[in-house]
Protein backbone atom coordinates (compact mmCIF):
# COMPACT_ATOMS: atom_id res chain seq x y z
CA UNK A 1 0.00 0.00 0.00
CA UNK A 2 1.32 3.31 -0.84
CA UNK A 3 0.85 7.08 -2.05
CA UNK A 4 3.26 8.27 -4.70
CA UNK A 5 3.52 11.45 -6.38
CA UNK A 6 5.37 11.88 -9.73
CA UNK A 7 5.98 15.23 -10.69
CA UNK A 8 6.45 15.45 -14.96
CA UNK A 9 4.87 13.34 -17.75
CA UNK A 10 7.30 13.28 -20.69
CA UNK A 11 8.73 10.26 -22.43
CA UNK A 12 10.39 9.24 -19.36
CA UNK A 13 7.14 9.73 -16.68
CA UNK A 14 5.04 7.76 -18.63
CA UNK A 15 6.96 4.80 -18.85
CA UNK A 16 7.58 4.91 -15.39
CA UNK A 17 4.08 5.49 -14.15
CA UNK A 18 2.50 3.09 -16.67
CA UNK A 19 5.00 0.28 -14.75
CA UNK A 20 3.62 1.37 -11.69
CA UNK A 21 0.48 0.83 -12.23
CA UNK A 22 1.45 -2.98 -13.48
CA UNK A 23 2.50 -3.69 -9.78
CA UNK A 24 -0.90 -2.08 -8.45
CA UNK A 25 -0.14 -4.15 -5.33
CA UNK A 26 2.64 -1.47 -4.76
CA UNK A 27 1.65 1.56 -6.02
CA UNK A 28 -2.00 1.56 -5.27
CA UNK A 29 -2.33 5.35 -5.15
CA UNK A 30 -0.74 7.81 -7.83
CA UNK A 31 -1.01 11.34 -8.57
CA UNK A 32 0.53 12.66 -12.16
CA UNK A 33 1.38 16.37 -11.16
CA UNK A 34 3.28 18.31 -14.44
CA UNK A 35 3.30 21.86 -15.18
CA UNK A 36 0.91 20.73 -18.37
CA UNK A 37 -2.43 19.43 -16.82
CA UNK A 38 -3.70 17.92 -20.12
CA UNK A 39 -0.97 15.52 -20.32
CA UNK A 40 -1.12 13.83 -17.05
CA UNK A 41 -5.22 13.81 -17.80
CA UNK A 42 -4.65 12.57 -21.10
CA UNK A 43 -2.38 9.71 -19.25
CA UNK A 44 -4.71 8.95 -16.78
CA UNK A 45 -7.17 8.20 -19.11
CA UNK A 46 -5.13 5.91 -21.01
CA UNK A 47 -4.60 3.99 -17.55
CA UNK A 48 -8.59 3.72 -17.13
CA UNK A 49 -9.68 -0.09 -16.51
CA UNK A 50 -6.36 -1.19 -16.85
CA UNK A 51 -5.26 -1.42 -13.41
CA UNK A 52 -6.22 -1.45 -10.07
CA UNK A 53 -3.46 1.77 -9.26
CA UNK A 54 -6.53 4.98 -8.12
CA UNK A 55 -4.52 7.37 -10.36
CA UNK A 56 -5.39 11.22 -9.62
CA UNK A 57 -3.46 14.29 -11.61
CA UNK A 58 -2.79 18.11 -10.78
CA UNK A 59 -0.97 21.13 -12.37
CA UNK A 60 2.17 22.21 -10.59
CA UNK A 61 4.88 24.30 -11.62
CA UNK A 62 8.10 22.74 -9.58
CA UNK A 63 10.21 25.51 -9.76
CA UNK A 64 8.45 27.02 -6.66
CA UNK A 65 8.85 25.46 -3.88
CA UNK A 66 5.45 26.76 -2.47
CA UNK A 67 3.44 25.27 -4.77
CA UNK A 68 5.58 21.70 -4.78
CA UNK A 69 4.97 22.06 -0.70
CA UNK A 70 1.27 23.02 -1.08
CA UNK A 71 0.67 19.62 -3.25
CA UNK A 72 2.65 17.42 -1.39
CA UNK A 73 0.34 18.20 2.34
CA UNK A 74 -2.23 18.39 -0.09
CA UNK A 75 -1.97 14.48 -1.94
CA UNK A 76 0.23 13.49 1.64
CA UNK A 77 2.49 10.57 -0.79
CA UNK A 78 5.07 8.64 0.76
CA UNK A 79 7.31 8.94 -1.98
CA UNK A 80 7.79 12.23 -4.79
CA UNK A 81 9.52 10.44 -7.99
CA UNK A 82 11.08 13.52 -9.59
CA UNK A 83 10.98 12.60 -13.59
CA UNK A 84 10.83 16.16 -14.57
CA UNK A 85 13.70 18.38 -15.44
CA UNK A 86 17.51 18.36 -13.66
CA UNK A 87 16.20 21.99 -13.29
CA UNK A 88 13.72 21.32 -11.01
CA UNK A 89 15.60 18.83 -8.78
CA UNK A 90 16.80 21.48 -5.79
CA UNK A 91 13.07 22.70 -5.24
CA UNK A 92 11.27 19.87 -5.26
CA UNK A 93 14.13 18.32 -2.92
CA UNK A 94 13.29 21.33 -0.57
CA UNK A 95 9.75 20.81 -0.96
CA UNK A 96 10.40 17.23 0.48
CA UNK A 97 12.09 18.41 3.13
CA UNK A 98 9.50 20.92 4.76
CA UNK A 99 6.89 18.68 4.17
CA UNK A 100 8.77 15.41 5.58
CA UNK A 101 8.48 12.96 2.39
CA UNK A 102 10.83 10.62 0.27
CA UNK A 103 12.69 11.74 -2.68
CA UNK A 104 13.81 10.40 -5.77
CA UNK A 105 15.25 11.24 -9.44
CA UNK A 106 16.80 10.35 -13.18
CA UNK A 107 19.30 12.79 -13.43
CA UNK A 108 21.13 15.34 -11.31
CA UNK A 109 21.20 18.71 -11.06
CA UNK A 110 21.53 21.29 -13.56
CA UNK A 111 20.78 25.37 -13.21
CA UNK A 112 18.45 26.41 -16.73
CA UNK A 113 19.88 29.54 -16.51
CA UNK A 114 23.63 28.92 -17.01
CA UNK A 115 24.26 32.83 -17.26
CA UNK A 116 23.10 33.33 -13.91
CA UNK A 117 26.18 34.76 -12.17
CA UNK A 118 25.60 33.68 -8.84
CA UNK A 119 25.70 29.89 -10.50
CA UNK A 120 28.40 30.77 -12.40
CA UNK A 121 30.77 31.66 -9.48
CA UNK A 122 30.08 28.86 -7.76
CA UNK A 123 30.85 26.53 -11.06
CA UNK A 124 33.76 28.08 -12.30
CA UNK A 125 35.64 27.45 -8.85
CA UNK A 126 34.28 23.43 -9.32
CA UNK A 127 35.97 23.25 -12.37
CA UNK A 128 39.27 24.84 -11.76
CA UNK A 129 39.22 22.90 -8.56
CA UNK A 130 38.15 19.49 -9.65
CA UNK A 131 39.01 19.68 -13.73
CA UNK A 132 35.83 18.28 -15.55
CA UNK A 133 34.00 21.74 -16.67
CA UNK A 134 29.85 19.45 -17.35
CA UNK A 135 27.22 22.28 -16.21
CA UNK A 136 26.00 19.27 -14.09
CA UNK A 137 27.74 17.43 -11.58
CA UNK A 138 26.67 15.65 -7.70
CA UNK A 139 27.61 18.79 -5.24
CA UNK A 140 24.49 20.76 -5.50
CA UNK A 141 22.40 17.85 -4.09
CA UNK A 142 25.11 16.07 -1.96
CA UNK A 143 25.19 19.28 -0.15
CA UNK A 144 21.53 18.05 1.37
CA UNK A 145 23.11 14.43 2.77
CA UNK A 146 22.99 16.07 6.48
CA UNK A 147 19.42 17.65 6.18
CA UNK A 148 17.71 14.02 4.68
CA UNK A 149 19.34 12.19 7.37
CA UNK A 150 18.69 14.42 10.30
CA UNK A 151 15.56 14.44 8.83
CA UNK A 152 14.94 10.65 8.73
CA UNK A 153 14.13 10.60 4.91
CA UNK A 154 15.91 8.97 1.84
CA UNK A 155 16.72 11.04 -1.53
CA UNK A 156 17.69 8.34 -4.35
CA UNK A 157 19.72 10.40 -6.91
CA UNK A 158 19.96 9.57 -10.67
CA UNK A 159 18.01 5.98 -10.44
CA UNK A 160 17.24 5.75 -14.54
CA UNK A 161 19.32 3.44 -17.23
CA UNK A 162 22.81 5.45 -16.72
CA UNK A 163 22.92 6.93 -14.13
CA UNK A 164 20.89 3.99 -11.90
CA UNK A 165 21.61 0.71 -13.53
CA UNK A 166 25.05 1.22 -14.18
CA UNK A 167 25.37 2.00 -10.87
CA UNK A 168 24.07 -1.08 -9.76
CA UNK A 169 25.83 -3.37 -12.26
CA UNK A 170 29.13 -1.74 -10.38
CA UNK A 171 27.48 -2.28 -6.78
CA UNK A 172 26.77 -6.01 -7.98
CA UNK A 173 30.59 -6.84 -9.81
CA UNK A 174 31.96 -5.58 -6.50
CA UNK A 175 29.91 -7.48 -4.47
CA UNK A 176 29.87 -10.87 -6.27
CA UNK A 177 32.58 -10.80 -9.01
CA UNK A 178 35.67 -8.94 -7.46
CA UNK A 179 37.89 -8.60 -4.76
CA UNK A 180 38.84 -5.28 -6.56
CA UNK A 181 37.93 -3.57 -9.72
CA UNK A 182 40.78 -1.84 -11.51
CA UNK A 183 38.72 -0.09 -14.39
CA UNK A 184 35.65 0.54 -15.61
CA UNK A 185 34.01 1.20 -19.21
CA UNK A 186 30.42 2.14 -19.52
CA UNK A 187 29.00 1.14 -22.84
CA UNK A 188 25.77 2.79 -24.05
CA UNK A 189 24.86 1.64 -27.45
CA UNK A 190 21.11 2.64 -28.95
CA UNK A 191 21.26 0.73 -32.46
CA UNK A 192 17.83 1.81 -32.68
CA UNK A 193 17.05 3.85 -36.18
CA UNK A 194 13.54 6.03 -35.77
CA UNK A 195 14.04 7.19 -39.75
CA UNK A 196 14.43 10.88 -39.28
CA UNK A 197 17.69 12.67 -40.30
CA UNK A 198 18.05 14.26 -37.02
CA UNK A 199 16.10 14.01 -33.47
CA UNK A 200 16.60 13.43 -29.93
CA UNK A 201 15.78 10.11 -27.99
CA UNK A 202 15.24 12.26 -24.56
CA UNK A 203 14.52 15.96 -23.69
CA UNK A 204 16.65 17.85 -26.64
CA UNK A 205 17.55 20.86 -24.56
CA UNK A 206 19.14 18.26 -21.52
CA UNK A 207 20.60 16.06 -24.53
CA UNK A 208 21.93 18.20 -26.84
CA UNK A 209 24.04 19.94 -23.84
CA UNK A 210 25.27 16.68 -22.44
CA UNK A 211 26.61 15.68 -25.51
CA UNK A 212 28.09 18.64 -27.23
CA UNK A 213 30.04 18.94 -23.95
CA UNK A 214 33.57 18.17 -23.25
CA UNK A 215 34.28 14.60 -22.73
CA UNK A 216 35.85 13.45 -19.70
CA UNK A 217 37.14 10.27 -17.66
CA UNK A 218 38.63 9.37 -14.66
CA UNK A 219 42.19 7.65 -14.12
CA UNK A 220 44.17 7.40 -11.07
CA UNK A 221 41.64 9.47 -9.07
CA UNK A 222 42.13 12.51 -11.43
CA UNK A 223 39.93 13.67 -14.19
CA UNK A 224 40.88 14.02 -17.59
CA UNK A 225 39.14 16.10 -19.88
CA UNK A 226 39.32 15.89 -23.62
CA UNK A 227 37.51 17.97 -26.49
CA UNK A 228 33.75 16.81 -27.36
CA UNK A 229 34.10 13.82 -29.17
CA UNK A 230 37.80 13.31 -30.12
CA UNK A 231 37.98 9.63 -28.42
CA UNK A 232 36.00 7.60 -30.48
CA UNK A 233 36.16 3.54 -30.38
CA UNK A 234 34.46 0.90 -32.35
CA UNK A 235 32.33 -1.91 -30.48
CA UNK A 236 30.80 -5.08 -31.70
CA UNK A 237 27.79 -4.92 -29.38
CA UNK A 238 25.49 -8.54 -29.26
CA UNK A 239 22.31 -8.23 -30.66
CA UNK A 240 23.33 -5.16 -32.25
CA UNK A 241 26.32 -5.36 -34.08
CA UNK A 242 29.46 -3.01 -34.75
CA UNK A 243 28.93 0.44 -33.94
CA UNK A 244 31.49 3.74 -33.72
CA UNK A 245 31.22 4.84 -30.09
CA UNK A 246 32.43 8.31 -28.27
CA UNK A 247 34.42 8.82 -25.07
CA UNK A 248 31.66 11.61 -23.10
CA UNK A 249 31.58 12.89 -19.33
CA UNK A 250 28.59 11.53 -17.46
CA UNK A 251 26.94 11.75 -14.20
CA UNK A 252 27.86 8.52 -13.16
CA UNK A 253 31.63 8.93 -12.94
CA UNK A 254 31.72 11.45 -10.20
CA UNK A 255 29.89 9.27 -7.46
CA UNK A 256 31.37 5.90 -8.70
CA UNK A 257 35.02 7.12 -8.09
CA UNK A 258 34.07 8.26 -4.39
CA UNK A 259 32.04 5.17 -3.92
CA UNK A 260 34.29 2.53 -5.60
CA UNK A 261 38.02 4.61 -4.85
CA UNK A 262 40.04 1.58 -5.72
CA UNK A 263 39.00 1.51 -9.41
CA UNK A 264 42.08 3.06 -11.40
CA UNK A 265 40.02 4.12 -14.39
CA UNK A 266 36.32 4.82 -15.11
CA UNK A 267 35.17 5.64 -18.85
CA UNK A 268 31.92 6.82 -20.18
CA UNK A 269 30.95 5.51 -24.04
CA UNK A 270 28.02 6.20 -25.79
CA UNK A 271 27.04 5.52 -29.92
CA UNK A 272 26.22 7.86 -32.49
CA UNK A 273 25.71 7.74 -36.02
CA UNK A 274 27.36 10.34 -38.36
CA UNK A 275 23.99 12.29 -38.94
CA UNK A 276 23.73 12.86 -35.56
CA UNK A 277 27.27 14.29 -35.55
CA UNK A 278 26.88 16.18 -38.17
CA UNK A 279 23.77 17.63 -37.44
CA UNK A 280 25.26 18.29 -33.84
CA UNK A 281 28.49 20.05 -35.03
CA UNK A 282 26.41 22.37 -37.45
CA UNK A 283 23.25 23.53 -35.03
CA UNK A 284 26.28 24.21 -32.67
CA UNK A 285 28.41 26.47 -34.96
CA UNK A 286 25.13 28.01 -36.21
CA UNK A 287 24.71 29.13 -32.30
CA UNK A 288 21.47 26.77 -31.69
CA UNK A 289 22.89 24.67 -28.96
CA UNK A 290 23.06 28.34 -26.68
CA UNK A 291 20.96 28.71 -24.12
CA UNK A 292 21.87 32.60 -23.87
CA UNK A 293 18.71 34.41 -25.00
CA UNK A 294 18.79 36.34 -28.24
CA UNK A 295 16.02 39.49 -29.23
CA UNK A 296 14.57 38.10 -32.68
CA UNK A 297 11.65 40.43 -34.19
CA UNK A 298 10.79 42.28 -30.80
CA UNK A 299 10.75 39.08 -28.70
CA UNK A 300 13.52 37.10 -26.46
CA UNK A 301 13.93 33.36 -27.66
CA UNK A 302 16.11 30.85 -26.20
CA UNK A 303 18.37 28.90 -29.33
CA UNK A 304 17.68 25.82 -27.83
CA UNK A 305 14.50 25.94 -26.27
CA UNK A 306 13.34 27.24 -30.03
CA UNK A 307 15.26 24.09 -31.34
CA UNK A 308 13.43 21.98 -29.18
CA UNK A 309 10.26 23.15 -30.24
CA UNK A 310 11.35 22.02 -33.75
CA UNK A 311 12.78 18.76 -33.36
CA UNK A 312 10.68 15.90 -33.00
CA UNK A 313 8.80 15.13 -29.62
CA UNK A 314 10.72 12.42 -28.05
CA UNK A 315 7.46 10.62 -27.01
CA UNK A 316 6.50 10.62 -30.71
CA UNK A 317 9.61 8.55 -31.69
CA UNK A 318 7.98 5.32 -30.41
CA UNK A 319 6.30 3.94 -33.00
CA UNK A 320 8.50 4.29 -35.83
CA UNK A 321 11.97 3.67 -33.88
CA UNK A 322 13.05 -0.29 -34.66
CA UNK A 323 16.22 -1.71 -33.21
CA UNK A 324 17.85 -2.68 -30.08
CA UNK A 325 19.62 -1.02 -27.44
CA UNK A 326 22.89 -2.27 -25.25
CA UNK A 327 23.64 -0.27 -22.19
CA UNK A 328 26.13 -2.09 -19.46
CA UNK A 329 29.21 -2.14 -17.99
CA UNK A 330 32.83 -3.98 -18.80
CA UNK A 331 35.18 -4.57 -15.52
CA UNK A 332 38.61 -5.64 -15.07
CA UNK A 333 39.85 -6.45 -11.47
CA UNK A 334 40.67 -8.81 -9.44
CA UNK A 335 39.27 -11.93 -7.84
CA UNK A 336 41.23 -14.69 -5.46
CA UNK A 337 44.44 -13.31 -6.79
CA UNK A 338 43.17 -13.59 -10.33
CA UNK A 339 42.80 -11.30 -13.21
CA UNK A 340 39.56 -11.34 -15.04
CA UNK A 341 37.21 -9.57 -16.98
CA UNK A 342 32.96 -9.37 -16.77
CA UNK A 343 30.48 -7.55 -18.75
CA UNK A 344 27.35 -7.54 -17.48
CA UNK A 345 24.34 -5.44 -19.84
CA UNK A 346 21.06 -5.14 -21.17
CA UNK A 347 19.37 -5.72 -24.18
CA UNK A 348 16.33 -3.66 -25.07
CA UNK A 349 13.61 -3.71 -28.47
CA UNK A 350 12.37 -0.64 -29.52
CA UNK A 351 9.47 -2.21 -31.00
CA UNK A 352 9.06 -4.29 -27.97
CA UNK A 353 8.48 -1.28 -25.68
CA UNK A 354 6.44 0.13 -27.95
CA UNK A 355 4.07 -2.80 -27.78
CA UNK A 356 3.71 -2.55 -24.09
CA UNK A 357 4.01 1.01 -22.76
CA UNK A 358 4.03 2.83 -26.68
CA UNK A 359 7.39 4.31 -25.88
CA UNK A 360 10.81 3.68 -27.91
CA UNK A 361 13.76 1.38 -25.59
CA UNK A 362 15.18 5.02 -24.55
CA UNK A 363 12.35 6.43 -22.55
CA UNK A 364 11.76 2.67 -21.28
CA UNK A 365 15.61 1.35 -20.07
CA UNK A 366 15.19 4.91 -17.98
CA UNK A 367 11.54 4.58 -16.55
CA UNK A 368 11.17 1.12 -15.85
CA UNK A 369 14.52 1.63 -13.46
CA UNK A 370 12.89 4.79 -11.35
CA UNK A 371 9.81 2.50 -11.26
CA UNK A 372 12.15 -0.21 -9.70
CA UNK A 373 13.93 2.11 -7.67
CA UNK A 374 10.56 3.57 -6.20
CA UNK A 375 9.72 0.06 -5.60
CA UNK A 376 13.06 -0.86 -3.31
CA UNK A 377 12.34 2.41 -1.31
CA UNK A 378 8.16 1.33 -0.69
CA UNK A 379 9.10 -2.14 0.11
CA UNK A 380 11.87 -1.43 2.60
CA UNK A 381 14.54 -3.03 0.60
CA UNK A 382 16.85 0.26 0.86
CA UNK A 383 16.05 1.98 3.74
CA UNK A 384 19.58 4.47 4.17
CA UNK A 385 18.96 7.80 5.45
CA UNK A 386 20.76 10.80 3.80
CA UNK A 387 21.24 11.44 0.10
CA UNK A 388 22.46 8.29 -1.83
CA UNK A 389 23.22 7.18 -5.65
CA UNK A 390 22.23 3.74 -6.77
CA UNK A 391 25.73 2.21 -6.12
CA UNK A 392 25.24 3.02 -2.02
CA UNK A 393 23.02 0.19 -1.91
CA UNK A 394 22.34 -3.49 -2.21
CA UNK A 395 22.01 -4.40 -5.95
CA UNK A 396 20.28 -7.55 -5.79
CA UNK A 397 16.83 -6.74 -5.23
CA UNK A 398 17.82 -4.19 -7.59
CA UNK A 399 18.71 -6.18 -10.37
CA UNK A 400 16.01 -8.66 -9.28
CA UNK A 401 12.88 -6.85 -10.37
CA UNK A 402 14.91 -5.26 -13.49
CA UNK A 403 14.38 -9.01 -14.78
CA UNK A 404 11.32 -9.13 -13.71
CA UNK A 405 10.20 -5.98 -14.75
CA UNK A 406 11.42 -5.55 -18.46
CA UNK A 407 15.33 -5.61 -18.26
CA UNK A 408 16.74 -8.15 -17.87
CA UNK A 409 20.70 -8.91 -17.38
CA UNK A 410 22.83 -10.86 -20.09
CA UNK A 411 26.62 -11.74 -18.75
CA UNK A 412 29.40 -12.24 -20.17
CA UNK A 413 33.20 -13.61 -18.36
CA UNK A 414 35.08 -13.56 -21.54
CA UNK A 415 34.51 -9.53 -22.96
CA UNK A 416 36.32 -7.73 -25.86
CA UNK A 417 37.69 -5.27 -23.73
CA UNK A 418 37.88 -1.36 -24.98
CA UNK A 419 41.04 -0.45 -25.61
P1 LIG B 1 10.51 15.38 -21.20
O1 LIG B 1 10.94 16.72 -21.68
O2 LIG B 1 9.87 14.42 -22.14
O3 LIG B 1 9.52 15.54 -19.95
C1 LIG B 1 9.74 16.46 -18.92
C2 LIG B 1 8.46 16.60 -18.15
O4 LIG B 1 8.71 17.49 -17.05
C3 LIG B 1 7.31 17.23 -18.97
O5 LIG B 1 6.12 16.59 -18.61
C4 LIG B 1 7.32 18.68 -18.52
O6 LIG B 1 6.10 19.34 -18.61
C5 LIG B 1 7.69 18.50 -17.06
N1 LIG B 1 8.22 19.75 -16.52
C6 LIG B 1 9.20 20.53 -17.00
N2 LIG B 1 9.36 21.61 -16.24
C7 LIG B 1 8.45 21.52 -15.25
C8 LIG B 1 8.12 22.34 -14.15
N3 LIG B 1 8.74 23.48 -13.92
N4 LIG B 1 7.13 21.92 -13.33
C9 LIG B 1 6.46 20.76 -13.55
N5 LIG B 1 6.74 19.95 -14.58
C10 LIG B 1 7.72 20.33 -15.42
O7 LIG B 1 11.81 14.73 -20.54
P2 LIG B 1 12.16 13.16 -20.44
O8 LIG B 1 10.97 12.41 -19.98
O9 LIG B 1 12.87 12.76 -21.67
O10 LIG B 1 13.26 13.18 -19.26
C11 LIG B 1 12.86 13.22 -17.90
C12 LIG B 1 14.08 13.16 -17.01
O11 LIG B 1 14.76 11.92 -17.20
C13 LIG B 1 15.12 14.26 -17.29
O12 LIG B 1 15.60 14.72 -16.05
C14 LIG B 1 16.22 13.53 -18.03
O13 LIG B 1 17.48 14.13 -17.85
C15 LIG B 1 16.16 12.18 -17.34
N6 LIG B 1 16.77 11.07 -18.09
C16 LIG B 1 17.57 10.20 -17.40
C17 LIG B 1 18.16 9.12 -18.04
C18 LIG B 1 18.91 8.11 -17.25
O14 LIG B 1 19.24 7.04 -17.79
N7 LIG B 1 19.20 8.32 -15.99
C19 LIG B 1 18.01 8.91 -19.49
C20 LIG B 1 17.07 9.84 -20.11
C21 LIG B 1 16.51 10.89 -19.42
P3 LIG B 1 5.56 20.01 -19.99
O15 LIG B 1 4.80 18.90 -20.65
O16 LIG B 1 4.73 21.15 -19.56
O17 LIG B 1 6.79 20.43 -20.77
Amino acid sequence: MSRVLVIGCGGVASVAIRKCCQVDEVFTELCIASRTKSKCDALAESLKGKTKTVVTTAQVDADKVDEVVELIKSYKPDLVMNIALPYQDLTIMDACLICGVNYMDTANYEPEDTDDPEWREIYEKRCKEKGFSAYFDYSWQWAYKEKFEQAGLTALLGCGFDPGVTQAYCAYAKKHEFDTIDTIDILDCNGGDHGYAFATNFNPEVNLREVSAPGSYIENGKWVEIPAMSIKREYDFDCVGMKDMYLLHHEELESLAVNIPEVKRIRFFMTFGQSYLTHMKCLENVGMLSTTPIEFEGHEIVPIKFLKALLPDPASLGPRTHGKTNIGCIFTGKKDGQDKAYYIYNVCDHQECYKEVESQAISYTTGVPAMCGALMLLTGKWTDKGVHTVEEFDPDPFLDALDKYGLPRSENHNPVLVD
